[in-house]
């Protein structure tokens, strides 16, 4: 989507490791508006599938996947990350890997907050490597959930998690694909 490649022209910074940052409007700071207007987006193409919650992993998936609840009507849940090895049993739980701060970490979300009447709309701000997105994938799997659609904000295509998840059959919408960030320099998909 136009707006969303203008603004990371506008404002993204590429840091050493192949690293966007979108600090200023996206990650840390804000921009609700901008939230909103990725929200419609992913309304207008996911409305239609009578999504019943709208799930994310904290923290930075957590403005995004709000208001687009909220534009859809529905609840948000966002999976936890825990540090406790001490799991309660009424939880799912995941392991996923981090690209950003290379090591793994669980993920859980209660199980009276998702279960198999549910469709899902999952979202994130970033699908990089996919390992995120595969970790709520699965906690949907353990509650029976159905998966409606997967809405990002920035896919960094380069990586391989987007191309996985489409060929796994997933209706994967991204506001903006990136290329390359090589160089310093962010190049999108055309
Ligand atoms: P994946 O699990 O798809 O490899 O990575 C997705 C997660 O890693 C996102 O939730 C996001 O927090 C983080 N991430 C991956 N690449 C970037 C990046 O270039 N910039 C930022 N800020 N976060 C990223």
């Amino acid at each position: 989507m136009e707006f969303m490649e203008e603004r990371i022209r506008r404002d993204g910074r590429v840091a050493p490791g192949e690293i966007l940052k979108v600090d200023t409007f996206l990650n840390h700071q804000i921009d609700v508006s901008l939230i909103r207007q990725i929200a419609k987006a992913l309304k207008e193409h996911f409305g239609n599938r009578e999504i019943t919650k709208v799930v994310t992993i904290e923290a930075s998936g957590i403005a995004i996947a709000s208001i687009t609840a909220e534009e859809l009507g529905v609840p948000m849940v966002f999976a936890k990350k825990s540090k406790s090895r001490n799991l309660n049993s009424d939880t799912y739980k995941s392991r996923v890997y981090s690209y950003t701060h290379d090591r793994y970490y669980d993920i859980v979300v209660n199980e009276n907050a998702l279960n198999d009447n549910d469709k899902v709309l999952l979202v994130d701000d970033f699908l990089a490597n996919g390992q995120a997105m595969q970790g709520l994938l699965d906690i949907c799997r353990q509650a029976g959930a159905d998966v409606a659609g997967i809405g990002i904000c920035i896919e960094k295509s380069f990586q391989p998690g987007g191309k996985a998840l489409r060929e796994e059959g997933y209706d994967v919408l991204s506001m903006a694909k990136i290329k390359s960030l090589e160089n310093g320099t962010v190049e999108f998909e055309q």
